[in-house]
């Protein structure tokens, strides 16, 4: 048998997860010579953006799919994080199958799973190989995760209506109604997914984050303080998206870019699938306009029921034009750039004519604009992207945050006075500067004898020495 070491990675649905994981992957391959492959639990045929990523990924990561589960049983208001969490739970018997033929013909030497794969520990158990955590958001998640079973047995009401902030180790403190979404409402199946998964954290050997200290150092100082219980974390961030992802509109946007001037062009995208009700659709159109500056908004048909109506899917699901305000693309043609589903996003946000992003907050995409440089106007839709609002807004001070009126709506007045803000503004010129701060300390902590780089060298080398030390360990 090849003595290459191999890494099995079981990617819970959700570019999100995905792209993150597959970087951490190509570091392993390219850098250090380990065989990877992706073992993706599935709900239906992948989207073109999904399908595009994963074979993109280098020689030496490969991946397969397993058989689409079934949702047909659940009613449809199931939230998101069940059906994640099912996605991999009632894809535990293939995943079983390709486990037992990978271990059989390779020297199999970790699964790594994210937040919510942890029902794949038992399968690496049973075939002797270790089990791993990647954590695709944030440390101050992180943290929350691993204090929430005593959170749960502290607190009996809804986090939300606690009188004071949540104190999460490390973090800045934060309201219960911040919290991330699944922890909302306690009787939900969602919330009983995510403290499962939490309990669980302490059986990986490790988790790997997609953070550095620079960038949250309250809950990274945390982890490394040994009597915390907790297995060890390794901060191995910012990893981001580099190239490719640009068969799906990708030229077209790059092109117009190129016709910009340096660092004038707001981006908008609400992350892989983030929808706005109609109303704030209509506002947002309307608001930019209203703004003046240039603009490529990524869009997708609004959904009033749910704000991550494409989550799975990545695709708008009716014709997002459809829903624009009557006129809205001949009068901003030339200054706004509209754009079905997906961009080549980090592509967008590394070209010198962006100058600012109006964002979901998810984790990619703050790592992604911590790493170009560009400052932010935070709009949280759903999961931890209020918490992360949090981080940006009040503590990095590196986004400008918009006021929700009586309507509970960003009306189109406050969009284009922070959408000016950002861009033409003094306070712009200050997020601008912080974030070139952060730029800086990203690139230290990847270059060759930085911290996240010396973490992931870390790793391999014990995954390597698995191989040495295993050899007399008799598997199934
Ligand atoms: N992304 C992209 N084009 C799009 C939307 C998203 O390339 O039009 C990428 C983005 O660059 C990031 C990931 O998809 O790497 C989204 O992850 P994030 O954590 O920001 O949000 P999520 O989609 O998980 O809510």
């Amino acid at each position: 048998m090849a003595q290459t070491p191999h890494i099995a990675i079981v990617p819970s649905p959700g570019m999100g997860h995905l792209i993150p994981l597959g970087e951490f992957a190509k570091r392993f391959a390219l850098n250090h010579h380990f065989l990877v492959t992706f073992i993706v639990p599935t709900d239906g045929p992948l989207s073109e953006a999904q399908k595009s990523y994963l074979e993109s990924l280098p020689k030496g990561i490969s991946f397969v799919l397993l058989p689409p589960v079934s949702f047909n049983d659940l009613p449809d208001d199931t939230k998101i994080e069940t059906r994640i969490s099912l996605t991999v739970v009632r894809s535990l018997p293939s995943l079983r199958e390709e486990f037992k033929s990978l271990v059989a013909s390779s020297q199999l030497v970790a699964l790594v799973v994210d937040l919510f794969g942890t029902d794949a520990f038992g399968i690496a158990n049973e075939f002797k190989v270790s089990p791993y955590i990647f954590f695709p958001s944030t440390a101050m998640v992180l943290s929350l995760f691993l204090y929430l079973p005593k959170l749960d047995e502290a607190v009996s009401c809804e986090y939300r209506d606690l009188p004071e902030p949540v104190r999460i180790p490390g973090c800045i403190p934060v309201h219960g109604r911040d919290l991330l979404d699944p922890l909302q409402e306690r009787k939900n199946d969602a919330y009983k997914w995510v403290l499962h998964h939490a309990k669980r954290y302490r059986l990986a050997e490790g988790i790997m984050l997609n953070s550095f200290k620079e960038l949250e150092g309250g809950p990274i100082k945390g982890f490394q303080e040994a009597e915390s219980g907790n297995p060890p974390v390794y901060p191995v961030g910012p990893l981001i998206q580099m190239g490719s992802g640009d068969r799906v509109n990708g030229s077209e946007c790059l092109r117009w870019l190129d016709d910009q001037p340096r660092g004038s062009v707001l981006f908008i995208s609400f992350g892989s699938g983030g929808t706005l009700s109609s109303d704030q659709y209509n506002e947002l159109a309307l608001g930019l306009e209203m703004s003046e500056q240039r603009f490529i908004w990524v869009v997708r048909s609004p959904n009033d029921t749910v704000a991550n109506a494409s989550y799975f899917s990545v695709n708008s699901q009716n014709d997002p034009y459809a829903f624009l305000p009557k006129g809205f693309l001949d009068r901003t043609k030339g200054f706004g750039l509209v754009v079905p589903s997906w961009a080549p996003q980090a592509q967008i946000l590394s070209h010198n004519s962006t100058g600012g992003f109006l964002t979901h907050c998810g984790w990619n995409s703050i790592l992604e604009s911590v790493i170009y440089g560009i400052p932010l106007v935070a709009w949280p839709l759903y999961a931890e992207q209020k918490m992360n609002a949090v981080i940006l807004a009040e503590d990095l001070k590196v986004a400008l945050r918009p006021k929700i009126n009586e309507n509970g709506l960003v009306g189109r007045a406050e969009i284009a006075k922070v959408v000016k803000g950002l861009m033409e503004g003094e306070e712009g010129k200050g997020l601008r500067t912080r974030m070139r701060v952060l730029k800086e300390a990203a690139a230290k902590v990847l270059s060759e004898d930085g911290d996240s780089t010396k973490a992931l060298a870390e790793l391999a080398q014990k995954w390597k020495n698995k191989i040495t030390n295993d050899v007399s360990v008799q598997r199934p």
